[in-house]
């Protein structure tokens, strides 16, 4: 399978368009042939693979490094660890197949695997929040019920809380419920990124260190966008106010106020 690099980019929208049901699979493979750019065998080809890696299957013809490298930093940026978790499965079940097949060593394949296999295991956090926020969306709580659980929680609870028959870790549920309740918005600069499949992508930090004996609990925690999160991170960051109400602090010279309270 060759194709431009512009091809490959082009090919991504197409079939992703496909998958969401926006274009019929024949619209897709028409918009490549009719414009002469690619004959059809390749066009379905890459429509299915990327079908594939959305739905974590095996798929047996091969694509360059350039286009596996590409589709998975794209279905990573619009489909976050769910999709991640999919195409990773789907490219080691590629690889087994190929290795097998060709008797060949997929060298490049196994590095992206590998490159993203380590994004995705160094995020178990945010990842657990993800799942944790579909349920929340799914349960259809209001702020005020999330306020109130919010609210009442103790430092001194359960570190596992089980939520439907599947066990989470309470700091991640507790940051999920925050990212519901406070819109998924910075609370710095309101900037709020918006994913591909609609649902919001924002971080978590706590004020005090967990490390340092920062607790878990709301007061402890706020949401960042990733700049003022890296920021407020590695800046030279000053507390001058930490109450259930508001937090006043300097970050590189320049001084924030922020509410903390969860209405
Ligand atoms: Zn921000």
């Amino acid at each position: 399978m060759k194709a431009t690099k512009e091809l490959v980019h082009i090919t991504y929208d197409i079939a992703i368009k496909i998958y969401e049901g926006k274009l019929t699979r024949k619209e897709g493979i028409d918009t490549f042939v009719g414009n002469g750019r690619m004959n059809p065998s390749i066009a379905a080809d890459f429509i299915k693979n990327i079908k594939c890696l959305l739905e974590g299957k095996k798929f047996t013809r091969t694509n360059n490094a350039y286009s596996m490298e590409y589709f998975f930093k794209n279905i990573y940026r619009d489909y976050g660890f769910k999709g991640l978790s999919n195409a990773l499965r789907a490219l080691n079940l590629h690889i087994e197949y190929y290795e097998d097949y060709q008797d060949v060593t997929m060298h490049s394949m196994r590095k992206i695997y590998s490159e993203y296999l380590k994004i995705y295991s160094d995020n178990p956090d945010e990842h657990e929040q993800e799942e944790i926020i579909k349920i929340l969306e799914k349960e259809n709580k209001t702020k005020d019920q999330i306020v109130q659980e919010l609210k009442t929680l103790k430092p001194t609870d359960p570190e596992l809380i089980t939520i439907s028959s599947k066990s989470y870790k309470r700091d991640n549920v507790t940051i999920a419920k925050i990212k519901k309740l406070r819109d998924y918005k910075c609370q710095i600069c309101s900037t709020r990124i918006k994913k591909k499949d609609g649902s919001y992508y924002i971080e978590a930090a706590h004020i005090e260190p967990k490390h340092l004996g920062g607790n878990e609990l709301p007061n402890n925690i706020i949401l960042l966008c990733p700049n003022h999160h890296k920021e407020f991170d590695y800046g030279d960051l000053k507390i001058l106010e930490h109450t259930s109400d508001i937090l006043r602090f300097n970050l590189n010279e320049t001084e924030y106020s922020i509410s903390m309270e969860l209405i």
